[in-house]
């Protein structure tokens, strides 16, 4: 079968047109952004020419602060300044250690806690969105335009909850997620190791208050994730501390002032990282009580007061190989990602554990942002008219907007293309003459959730009782990569037709829920309606499932080929009864069961297209 030119949301190629897209690091203590510009990518800063934005964000009476200016007032406002957000994300207030410490006043609400601020009571979700407007709006002043989408990255180890909350905060500051990347990976990008035939990757990540470490494999094209490791609790600002605690002891202080733990600190936090380039630095400060602080340290004493905290990010290192039963040697490549990573001696002892020097040549604060740039890059489709993703597979499910906002897939992911499908609506309302169709792709049952291909009417439907009329409407994709929705009605065979492209943004800014107002069916009709369409909905799924483990069952590991198999079983086994629940739950078991095989569906058919392509052509570097 030919292969369909079909392409991810949001990633258009109109020729001629550059698609903006951006990258985006949504980190714990900082975040960038970044794009590919002139075929490189390249970090976008703010007016003053800074990268990094400081993840904190300061709620007012009236208005809000993010980054610099919000970091300097923490001191002064602990309360409404919300730092290291992203460690909420998804969260419950038992979830997050040592919540008690913190200077917050939490809520806890099901689900995700929230806070209570002088502006209101806020979820992280709001938070995190208030660091990505900033964030977008920094690239749209840089580029010159509305973005079409991001890419944006999340830590390994991030869950569903966590998961969904990135994208609920970017939809919220006005973004189009294109894909969440693992930070892991988008780093791996940014050094070309796609380009690599196959192999064992190690990142090592060692941030403002977090460490992480992930053993990443490359095959068949696809990274791999085998085990991730860390800690929570441990990154460069425990270097401060250590540094600070040297402070107070050598100038024989105690029981200092807010000002001056926090003077002390920020004086702490530039020593160390001048102590990266150079082999001394001072520590002068005056203190509030006008005493004076005098300090001068070497780059040597400062890795033995501190190579305690390196010794804990090798074990969990060790520990996460041993999770990935490899061995350092196993390991080919080394990437190092996180500001603290510019220390010497952390760089020596992770060398000196692999066997082998680690990748340092890209700024360890820039390369996840830089790969994720590369990623959304080549996902916005900006290499030209012949630079189609080439996939035989329908990445997200189209479907439409049915009452109340919800989505009706029609056609689901992981299709094999060409394909038709069709499917039976009917009306709402007696006498109802015009039914609007609204053709949407993505996986979410809400549309708000999805994305808007493409409006049309039928209009001249005979007056009829409602759910007396019959209309088909039918999903095709045809050899041209076209999508073709036709809506008819039976009985008069009165009948409207729209032509998109998938790949095609129709904009998706106005949505009229068209259709909200006729809620006047009877209770029983939706809960048949309901229990029809779950059961077409698991038949769809389940040939689905069934063609795409055919055909690249070898994308799976032997553990999440049986995970699939026995969810598909047991969908299987419900499909055709009458338990609406029970088939729904096998369904979403089933979806959320093949959401990753999916996605390495995709990546195999994105580089079967790219393949006889040198990588540096590829990724723009
Ligand atoms: P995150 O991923 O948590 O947002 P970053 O990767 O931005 O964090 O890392 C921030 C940390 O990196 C801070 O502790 C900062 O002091 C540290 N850092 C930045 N530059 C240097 C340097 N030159 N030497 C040592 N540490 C540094
Ligand atoms: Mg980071």
């Amino acid at each position: 079968m030919a292969l369909l030119q079909i392409a991810e949301p949001g990633m258009s190629t109109a020729p001629h047109q550059h698609r903006l897209a951006v990258g985006i690091d949504l980190g714990t203590t900082n975040s960038l952004v970044a794009t590919v510009r002139h075929g490189l990518p390249e970090v976008l800063a703010d007016a003053q020419g800074r990268a990094l934005l400081p993840s904190v964000v300061r709620y007012r009476g009236a208005g809000v602060e993010v980054g610099h200016g919000a970091q300097a007032q923490q001191a002064g406002d602990p309360r409404n300044t919300i730092s290291s957000v992203k460690r909420f994300m998804g969260r419950g207030v038992k979830d997050v250690a040592h919540a008690e410490n913190l200077p917050y006043d939490f809520v806890d609400a099901p689900g995700m806690l929230q806070l209570r601020t002088v502006a209101g009571v806020k979820s992280p979700v709001e938070v995190s969105a208030e660091i990505l407007k900033v964030l977008r709006e920094r690239a749209e002043a840089s580029l010159g335009g509305p973005l079409v989408g991001a890419v944006i990255t999340v830590p390994a180890y991030f869950d569903d909850a966590q998961r969904q909350a990135t994208r609920d905060a970017a939809r919220l500051a006005g973004l189009n997620v294109l894909r969440l990347l693992n930070e892991p990976t988008a780093a791996a990008l940014a050094y070309g190791l796609d380009n690599e035939a196959e192999g064992v990757f190690a990142v090592y990540d060692l941030g403002g208050g977090t460490f992480d470490v992930s053993v990443l494999r490359l095959r068949k094209g696809v990274f791999e994730v085998l085990a991730t490791g860390g800690d929570s609790a441990l990154g460069g600002d425990d270097f401060d501390h250590r540094l600070y605690c040297w402070i107070l002891e050598q100038a024989n202080l105690s029981l200092l002032a807010p000002e001056d733990q926090s003077l002390l600190t920020a004086r702490a936090r530039a020593a160390k990282e001048r102590l990266s380039s150079k082999g001394k630095a001072t520590i002068q400060a005056r203190l509030s009580d006008g005493r004076w602080v005098n300090l001068s340290i070497s780059a040597e004493g400062f890795a033995s007061m501190t190579q305690h905290l390196v010794a804990k990010t090798l074990e969990a290192t060790r520990q996460a190989l041993r999770d990935a039963q490899l061995k350092p040697a196993d390991v080919k490549g080394v990437v190092l990602v996180g500001g603290a990573t510019r220390m010497p001696h952390v760089r020596k002892a992770v060398a000196d554990l692999f066997g082998q020097a680690p990748l340092t040549n890209i700024d360890p604060d820039q390369v996840v942002a830089l790969g994720a740039a590369m990623q959304a890059n080549l996902l916005a489709g900006n290499r030209g008219g012949d630079d189609w993703l080439l996939l035989d597979v329908i990445p997200l499910s189209l479907g439409l907007e049915t009452m109340g906002g919800l989505v009706e897939k029609v056609i689901p992911r992981n299709s094999t293309i060409p394909v038709a499908r069709a499917q039976e609506f009917t009306t709402f309302k007696d006498g109802q003459t015009a039914m609007a169709i609204h053709v949407l792709q993505g996986e979410r049952e809400l549309v708000d959730h999805c994305r808007s291909l493409a409006r049309f009417e039928l209009r001249g439907i005979p007056p009829m009782v409602a759910g007396a009329a019959r209309i088909r409407v039918t999903f095709q994709v045809d050899a041209d990569g076209l999508l073709e929705v036709t809506a008819m009605e039976t009985a008069s065979a009165v009948q409207a037709r729209v032509e998109v492209k998938p790949s095609y943004g129709l904009g998706d800014e106005d949505i009229a829920r068209m259709l909200q107002d006729s809620m006047g069916t009877a209770e029983a009709d939706l809960q048949a309606r309901a229990l029809r369409e779950q059961q077409v909905d698991a038949q769809r799924l389940i040939e689905a499932t069934a063609a795409a483990l055919a055909a690249d069952a070898d994308l799976l590991g032997a553990a999440e080929f049986a995970e699939v198999e026995a969810r598909l079983a047991a969908l299987r086994a419900v499909a055709a009864g009458d338990d609406a629940e029970a088939i729904k739950a096998a369904v979403d078991a089933l979806a959320h069961a093949t959401e990753e095989f999916a996605a390495r569906r995709m990546d195999r058919s994105i580089r079967a297209a790219l393949a006889g392509r040198r990588v540096d052509e590829v990724m723009a570097r």
